[in-house]
């Protein structure tokens, strides 16, 4: 069923970062760059609860501190220095990244700040080695256009980005300090869209002003996306780290789905006479009721001397099983609670059972030990005492919320769309100064000079796209809104091929590359460029393009010529062809002399499949044309002299 969006109060506010291409970081003079390579540096940190000024533990950073999570840096020379081991304080703000965010903030018509702060913002979850993310707002109150609507831009700051996450395991999570520090702009607009549809225009038409100053970086992980939803009687939930523009409106439809599904099973727990008192943390060991169990898991469990614990959910049968988004249940909301609060693998649940091997018998025993009645539903958990408690813990707080509503949580996207629960939304008041760097001034004769010198708005850039390079609408519109619209004016300066060619290539072609699964990022623009070179100087065919960016995708330290070599598609000359042609016509001469002109599709056939890529299709047809010709009047002229022989 459709969901009437407007009716249901849709409110969704979008907080859009992207990374800005800058010869340096944002605090240091590091390579804002990754590398691929094993780490020159690894440095070993415990996480540590930092206490924001106003006082407030986040109650997650706090946890994870009393479990002894460990984070292990992981770093290279190129990509960082003590600034961002945090050994060393940040050095001034890279005026680069100020003047970019400057730009893109004035194109949204947004009113510059006087003076630059610098702030810190709490972080909780390892990914900066100073326990805060440095930050400040550039501009205030923007606006984009989006169809008639114009949507109401709330500020757009410049910040450094976080380090990556490379890896988990129990107690040591993973981070590479490369990303650390690079400049990112954040543009975040009101809580004003009302569908997911406008969400995904909203965040296309902010993605278009941004790569228009020309300045951003490209490919997967550069522009990442945070979607504020909230409905009303629902909550608001923070959906953090959306890569793909088209996720967007899914996300979105499928959070609305989730929350207006939780209320429902509000009003039907509560009506059924549920009550958040009744659900108690009280765990019971059933160890022995799977003593004998075929079920794998728990089997394994038991092997380990570990112990499964159980919790009655009063009046929570068939709710377990109930679907909030596709192939995902409120068992599901549970287990991915139970995983993060009490690090175990996951639940298992009766509204699942009998399954996994878990037989009826074990599952009566189970209900008597817990004492679940018959509307009750069971949870359980197989790990050691002190994790399978605290997932249980986890189970207990879940239920009590589902019984309340929609409990106001931040949650990481899936590739599907759906959403998993990712940590509890943090407190309020996160930020404080960084007092480490002196507040800049931003005078008026500076924006002044800025403003003179704007990048054209997307609209004009349409309108010369078209008007210059004879683009029609639709393509010049996908040559805006992808990544390259930049290399396509480069490109169509340096090369002699024709606009259209070149635009459809960076386009379409390279959109079905990737959906085919070839990582088209991994081809640098340079690269790109050279193909086209190639191309233009007659050395490369166009049919030969997408097998070039191919194999250039698969072979990163290669260039074009090793390409064209490694996949013989160097081309062949006019001579060569011509030969090349002469011996097909003889291999087939009793084809030719049956057939006679109708032979020409076959023998094109056998010519392109040898030659393609290697040479332009319209060529070979002349020759073969012309070719053919001279062999039938050939044969021609031998048979009228034979016959005229006959005659004498
Ligand atoms: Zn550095």
């Amino acid at each position: 069923m459709e969901i009437d969006y407007e009716k249901v109060g849709l409110k969704v506010g979008l907080e859009i970062h992207q990374q800005l291409d800058t010869s340096t970081k944002l605090f240091c003079n590091c390579k804002p760059e990754l590398f691929k390579e094993e780490p020159e540096i690894t440095f070993l940190r415990r996480l540590r609860p930092t206490q924001s000024e106003l006082g407030q533990i986040d109650p997650a950073a706090y946890f994870e501190f009393q479990k002894g999570v460990k984070i292990l840096y992981e770093a290279n020379r190129v990509t960082s220095c003590l600034v961002e081991m945090d050994e060393e304080p940040p050095h001034p703000l890279n005026m680069e990244a100020v003047e970019t965010t400057l730009t893109a903030a004035l194109m949204m018509k947004a009113k510059p700040v006087d003076e630059i702060h610098v702030m810190r913002k709490t972080v909780i979850d390892g990914s900066n080695t100073t326990g805060f993310q440095r930050t400040c707002v550039i501009a205030l109150n923007g606006e984009v256009k989006v169809g008639e609507r114009n949507v109401q831009i709330q500020h757009v700051s410049l910040e450094e980005d976080a380090a990556r996450k490379t890896g988990e395991d129990s107690n040591v999570i993973r981070y590479r300090i490369d990303r650390l520090g690079i400049p990112l702009i954040e543009v975040a607009t009101a809580p004003v869209i009302k569908s997911p549809k406008e969400a995904e225009e909203v965040a296309l038409a902010i993605g278009r002003i941004l790569r228009a100053t020309g300045k951003v970086k490209r490919g997967l992980g550069t522009i990442r996306q945070d979607i504020n939803i909230s409905i009303p009687n629902g909550a608001l939930i923070e959906i953090k780290g959306v890569q793909e523009l088209e996720l967007l409106p899914l996300v979105v439809k499928y959070e609305v789905q989730r929350q207006l599904k939780l209320l429902k099973i509000s009003k039907e727990l509560r009506a059924m006479g549920a009550k958040k008192g009744d659900i108690k943390e009280e765990f019971v060991d059933v160890t022995d009721v799977f003593k004998q169990t075929k079920c794998k898991v728990l089997h394994k469990a038991l092997d380990k001397n570990q112990q499964v614990l159980a919790v009655r959910l009063p009046k929570f049968k068939g709710f377990l099983k109930q679907e909030l988004m596709p192939d995902f249940r409120l068992g599901t909301e549970m287990a991915d609670r139970a995983r993060f609060w009490g690090r175990v693998g996951g639940i298992f649940h009766t509204d699942e059972l009998p399954a996994y091997e878990i037989t009826v018998e074990e599952v009566e025993k189970l209900r008597r030990a817990v004492e679940a009645r018959g509307q009750d539903a069971v949870v359980f958990v197989a790990d050691n005492p002190e994790n399978a408690k605290d997932a249980l813990k986890a189970v207990v707080e879940r239920a009590r919320e589902a019984i309340k509503g929609v409990p106001e949580e931040t949650r990481a996207p899936k590739p599907d769309g759906t959403t998993r629960y990712m940590r509890p939304r943090p407190g309020a008041a996160r930020m404080y100064p960084e007092t480490d760097i002196p507040p800049i001034q931003v005078t008026e004769d500076y924006i002044r000079k800025i403003s003179l010198r704007l990048p054209e708005l997307p609209e004009q850039k349409l309108e010369h796209l078209m008007e210059e390079y004879k683009l029609n609408q639709k393509l010049a519109r996908q040559v805006l809104d992808s990544e390259y619209s930049e290399l396509f004016e480069t490109i169509v300066k340096e090369s002699k091929i024709s606009p259209t060619t070149v635009a459809a290539f960076l386009t379409e072609t390279l959109k079905a590359l990737k959906r085919d699964g070839v990582q088209v990022d991994k081809v640098s623009e340079s690269q790109i460029r050279e193909v086209f070179s190639e191309i233009s100087a007659g050395e490369l065919t166009k049919e030969a393009l997408p097998d070039v960016i191919v194999w250039l995708s698969s072979h990163e330290d290669k260039g074009v010529q090793e390409a064209i070599k490694d996949l013989g598609l160097k081309v062949i000359s006019e001579d060569e062809l011509r030969g090349f042609i002469e011996n097909v016509i003889e291999d087939n001469r009793s084809l030719i002399r049956e057939r006679g002109e109708n032979s020409f599709g076959v023998l094109m056939g056998i010519i392109m499949k040898e030659l393609r890529g290697r040479v332009d299709a319209a060529l070979v047809s002349g020759v073969l044309k012309e070719k053919l010709r001279e062999f039938m009047e050939g044969r021609k002229t031998l048979l009228k002299s034979l016959s005229a022989d006959n005659k004498k």
